[in-house]
C-alpha cells in the first residue's frame, strides 16, 4: 500500500471518490454486531448497493467459523476476483476481513475502514491479516496489504475508555521509536477532555510512522522489528493475564511492556533514565497496575521464549532504545537481566 493511501480528511469525501476510483464489479461491507450498530450508519452507503456480512464481535470470534462464514457470505453474494470488500471495525474485523479477502479466490481487494483507535494506528495498516487458531493469537493468516485505510476519529466517539487508551499505547510506542517531539505531544494530550480534530493529527502522524517502516521492510526481517519495542514483555503479561482468566486489552500489556523494556534500555543500551520515569509515571497514571509476584517471574520467561519473534527459544528477542528515536533491534537479555526489569516494574507500580 503506498502512504497516500492512508486517507483522512473526511469519511464520506474519501469513500466516495475511492469507490470511484476502483473498478469492482460487487460491494461488500463487513462488519461486527457492535461496528453494525454503531458505525454502519456513519458509513452512508446506500443500502441495495452492497451486500453486509456481519460476524459477532470479540477476539474469542477471531476462528475459523467466522472466516468460513465470510467465506459463505462473499461466495453467496456472488463475489468474483473483481469485487471489493470493505472492512468497518476494529482489529478482530480488520484482521479477520483481511485474510478472508486474501484468501477468498486466491485474493480479492479490501479497504479498511477502522473503527477503534488500535486498529487505526496499528491493526489496520502493515498488512498483516489473521485469525486466532487452537487458543493461539494469530497462529493462520498471510501478509496481504489493504487497497486504502480510511481514517475517521468519529468512530472513537462510542469507544469506551479502556479501548480508547489501549490505542494511545501503540501511539506512545510510535513516537517513542520515532522523535522527541511526537513523544512530547504525546504526553501533552488531554485524554480527559479528547479534541478529536487534534487526535486525527496525533494518529496520522502515528501512522505515518508505522506505514513508513513497513514499507522498508514489509515481512519483518529487518527495521520493522522496531515496532515490537514493548510487546516482548507485553506479550508475556497479556498470554498470564488470559491464562489466569483475567484478560487485560494489548494495549495495556504494551504500555506495561514499555515500562520494562525502557529499563532493559537504560541498563543495556544506555536509554535515559529521567525519560524511563517519565514513562513510568505516564504509564502508571493511565494504565494503572498489573498485579503480579515473584513466583510468576518464571511463567512470564516461558512465555517469553515462545514468543514468535524469537529466532530460537534460548534467545529472546528485544527491540530496545538507545534514546527516543533511536532504536536498537535484535537485542537479547539474559533471564537475571529480564528479572531485574519485572523488579523494577513490581518496586514502581504495586
Ligand atoms: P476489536 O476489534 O475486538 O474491538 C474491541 C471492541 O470494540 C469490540 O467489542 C468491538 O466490537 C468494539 N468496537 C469497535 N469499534 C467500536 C466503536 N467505534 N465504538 C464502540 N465499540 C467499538 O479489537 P481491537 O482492540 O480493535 O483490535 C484487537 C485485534 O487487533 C486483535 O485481534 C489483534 O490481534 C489485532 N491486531 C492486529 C495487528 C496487525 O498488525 N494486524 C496489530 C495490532 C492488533
Amino acid at each position: 500500500m503506498k502512504l497516500s493511501n492512508i486517507l483522512s480528511n473526511g469519511l464520506k469525501g474519501n469513500l466516495d471518490s475511492l469507490l470511484q476510483s476502483i473498478d469492482y464489479d460487487r460491494l461488500f461491507v463487513l462488519t461486527d454486531t457492535n461496528t453494525l450498530k454503531l458505525c454502519m450508519p456513519l458509513l452512508d452507503i446506500p443500502e441495495g448497493v452492497y451486500t453486509k456480512i456481519c460476524i459477532p464481535a470479540g477476539e474469542e470470534n477471531k476462528t475459523l467459523e467466522s472466516l468460513s462464514h465470510v467465506w459463505q457470505c462473499l461466495s453467496h453474494g456472488g463475489a468474483s476476483r473483481n469485487s471489493l470488500l470493505i472492512n468497518l471495525g476494529g482489529g478482530m474485523v480488520t484482521d479477520l476481513g483481511g485474510f478472508a479477502a486474501a484468501t477468498f479466490k486466491r485474493g480479492i481487494r479490501f479497504v479498511n475502514i477502522p473503527t477503534t483507535l488500535l486498529a487505526a494506528v496499528d491493526a489496520a495498516v502493515g498488512g498483516k491479516t489473521g485469525i486466532d487458531f487452537f487458543g493461539l493469537k494469530n497462529e493462520i493468516g498471510a501478509f496481504a496489504p489493504a487497497e486504502a485505510v480510511i481514517i475517521e476519529t468519529g468512530f472513537f466517539k462510542t469507544l469506551d475508555r479502556k479501548n480508547f487508551l489501549s490505542g494511545y499505547a501503540e501511539i506512545l510506542k510510535h513516537s517513542l521509536i520515532h522523535s522527541v517531539e511526537d513523544w512530547k505531544k504525546l504526553l501533552a494530550f488531554d485524554l480527559e477532555d479528547i479534541h478529536y480534530n487534534r487526535l486525527s493529527d496525533l494518529l496520522i502522524d502515528s501512522v505515518r510512522i508505522k506505514e513508513k517502516i513497513v514499507a522498508e521492510d514489509p515481512v519483518e526481517k529487518g527495521i520493522r522489528k522496531a515496532l515490537n519495542l514493548g510487546h516482548t514483555i507485553g506479550h508475556a503479561m497479556e498470554s498470564m493475564a488470559l491464562e489466569s482468566g483475567h484478560p487485560v486489552l494489548h494495549g495495556y500489556a504494551v504500555a506495561w511492556g514499555i515500562v520494562c523494556e525502557l529499563y532493559l534500555s537504560m541498563i543495556k543500551t544506555g536509554f535515559d533514565k529521567n525519560k524511563l520515569v517519565q514513562n513510568v509515571r505516564f504509564v502508571k497514571e493511565r494504565y494503572g497496575i498489573f498485579s503480579f509476584d515473584c513466583k510468576q517471574y518464571d511463567r512470564l520467561y516461558e512465555l517469553m521464549q515462545h514468543d514468535k519473534k524469537n529466532a530460537s527459544s534460548k534467545q529472546i528477542n528485544f527491540t530496545l532504545l538507545k534514546d527516543i528515536g533511536r532504536v536498537e533491534i535484535n537485542q537479547t537479555a539474559t533471564r537475571e537481566e529480564i528479572f531485574e526489569s519485572l523488579d523494577f516494574y513490581r518496586e514502581y507500580f504495586c
